[in-house]
């Protein structure tokens, strides 16, 4: 279960992110999967969707550095939980309607990516908790993410 998502009259609510939880998560560094401590001074990873990317895989391809200006309410997380939310999530892992021929050097066709990132930041509003993320040191597309994304997190749990 998700750590931040909340409940709604004892039913979880997966596609929205619960204030307190999401606020709890980003001044304690909590992952927003499993709800663990992230390591500190260590990479962070988050799950993005096909346009960012696109946007990501084409900085990167032509060397330059890619600052996600805009701010996001879904946390960061472990490498482990992030390849694994990718996967289960129908709304993040599923192809769009058409499969498209996924290009690694630049992520067009991606529907998604895994992506870590060496850091971030957050505001804690008084209605919202927003996330900003820096640096991206690890990218790693998708347009199948219960394909792609098998064998690294198997690798992975073999590793803990
Ligand atoms: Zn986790």
């Amino acid at each position: 279960m998700p750590a931040i998502t909340p409940y709604e009259e004892g039913e979880p609510r997966f596609a929205l992110t619960d204030y307190e939880k999401s606020a709890a998560c980003a001044r304690e560094r909590l992952c927003s999967v499993c709800g663990a401590h992230l390591p500190t001074d260590a990479p962070v990873w988050r799950v993005v969707g096909a346009a960012e990317a696109e946007a990501i895989g084409a900085a990167l391809a032509t060397g330059a550095p890619y600052r996600n200006l805009a701010p996001t309410w879904e946390g960061p997380g472990h490498r482990a939980c992030m390849l694994y939310a990718s996967m289960v999530c129908p709304y993040l892992a599923r192809p769009q309607a058409r499969r498209r021929v996924l290009d690694r050097g630049t992520a067009r066709g991606a529907t998604g990516a895994v992506v870590g990132f060496a850091d971030y930041e957050y505001a804690v509003t008084d209605s919202q908790v927003l996330f900003r993320f820096l640096g991206v040191v690890e990218f790693l597309p998708h347009d199948d993410a219960a394909t792609a994304h098998l064998a690294a997190l198997e690798r992975e749990i073999a590793q803990r």
